[in-house]
């Protein structure tokens, strides 16, 4: 495969002028390749499994938008959909019928929801179970694990190394400690942590709150029995499970990792796919729980745009797209092809790596492994994740640009686009 360094000056002009508009140029940090160097791509428009830059060169997409684009880019039926409901408007802030439909088939797919509130993105999800959690067990405190994310509201921005697994201190400037000082933590995959904490703050634990899979952390899958011990350790403490499926929801199987694993939590988040690419959040769970909820019950939460008309039609629509027969065994078929080549072709190129797949959604790692938590993931080769990144793109391939990001696939993506990006990677990797 010959490539030519790729010619970048319209994103390059477009990025420096971005700069002095809005801090590091960019809406949302991991967009601005801090982690692997580099100038990021400004795109200019999405298709299927492909992407185009504003200098017209085109990349095959393993990002998704972060993992709403299931369907590809731009599915011509969710943007027909979307052409007749915005001849009715943008926006109601008043009941409408959509929410219904769309509530229906949430409730329909995830086993643990028998009740939904919509809002308008992941982080105000966690923001409304994490109020729920407390409001229903009278209880303060919450379990998170290490290299998790749940959005960007202050509770949840800890992630604590072991030595300081309990002191609960905040990640970033502005979180006062006071805001994170209920927040434990624990390192992924490890049970025997959990019981500790819940020894530690008897009667004093809301519940414990995770992303079933990991994909903020690189892809991290549980291992066997720690959801299992999880829903046990919370029932024996009165405590609730909340499942954060905001990325794996209706992505790792149509009913998220509680129909793949077949452990019922109590709350769990959506958002991203059941938006179909548009801003929508979810939170629900058991009747008796989101009864709690405002105006049913007391718990406080709203939203102006909660509910909106084209989002509820771009996820009804992807979700009914994904309903049709095949789909998650494609997702996993070409992903399966995508992650063994990668993995193989770095053993037959000389580098340390492992990773894996679970359906439409992978994860690759510059090290050794096994990779079962947060510590295991930062010992890969960040610096050489980062050549991979730039190679691959110049090969265009667009893949997350960090190494502690999933990968996605979608439904578009055929097995020609997974040769050639495993022709790519020979490449790359050979030059490395
Ligand atoms: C993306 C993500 C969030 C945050 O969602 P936003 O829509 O970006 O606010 C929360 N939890 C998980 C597991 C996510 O992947």
């Amino acid at each position: 495969m010959v490539t030519t360094p790729l010619k970048t000056t319209k994103s390059e002009e477009i990025f420096a002028a971005a700069q002095k508009l809005m801090p590091g140029g960019v809406s949302s940090p991991v967009r601005a390749f801090k982690s692997v160097g580099g100038q990021p791509i400004v795109f200019d428009h999405v298709k299927g499994a492909y992407i185009w830059d504003v200098d017209g060169n085109q990349y095959i997409d393993y990002v998704g938008t972060w993992g709403p684009a299931i369907c590809g880019h731009a599915h011509p039926e969710v943007l027909a959909a979307l052409r007749d409901a915005l001849e009715k408007g943008t926006s109601f802030g008043a009941p409408c019928y959509l929410e219904n439909v769309l509530a229906e088939m949430v409730i329909d797919a995830v086993p643990s929801i028998e009740m939904v509130r919509f809002v308008n993105s992941g982080t105000e999800a966690c923001m409304g179970v994490l109020r729920l959690m407390r409001a229903f067990t009278g209880r303060d405190k919450l379990i998170k694990f290490e290299g998790c994310y749940h959005g960007h509201a202050d509770m949840f921005l800890v992630k604590a190394g072991s030595g300081v697994a309990t002191l609960g201190l905040p990640d970033s400037p502005g979180v006062p400690k006071s805001t994170t000082a209920n927040t434990l933590t624990a390192p992924y995959n490890d049970l025997d942590a959990v019981k500790q904490l819940f020894e530690e703050n008897p009667d004093q634990i809301a519940g414990v709150i995770l992303e079933p899979v990991v994909g903020n952390a690189g892809f991290i899958p549980p291992d066997a029995g720690f959801l299992e011990g999880l829903r046990l350790l919370t029932q024996e403490h009165g405590a609730l499970l909340v499942f954060d499926e905001v990325m794996t929801g209706f992505r790792i199987a149509y009913g998220g990792a509680q129909e793949k694993f077949g452990i019922t939590p109590d709350l769990t988040t959506l958002g991203k796919i059941i938006g179909g690419g548009l801003p929508v959040g979810a939170y629900g769970g058991r009747k008796e729980i989101m009864q709690l909820v405002a105006p049913a019950g007391p718990m406080y939460q709203a939203g102006t745009l909660s509910g909106n008309p084209l989002a509820m039609t771009a996820g009804i629509k992807t979700l009914e797209l994904l309903q049709r027969p095949g789909t998650y065994e494609q997702l996993d078929r070409i992903t399966k092809k995508l992650s063994d080549g990668l993995l193989q072709i770095a053993q037959e190129t000389g580098h340390a790596a492992c990773g894996g797949q679970i359906s439409g959604m992978f994860g690759f790692f510059f090290t050794e492994g096994p990779v079962h938590n947060y510590e295991d993931a930062k010992k890969s080769d960040t610096a050489k994740f980062g050549r991979f990144h730039r190679g691959m793109l110049e090969h265009g391939i667009y893949l997350a640009p960090s190494q502690f990001e999933a990968g996605f696939t979608s439904l578009a993506h055929t097995d020609e686009d997974i040769d050639r990006t495993l022709e790519a990677a020979r490449a790359v990797m050979a030059s490395l």
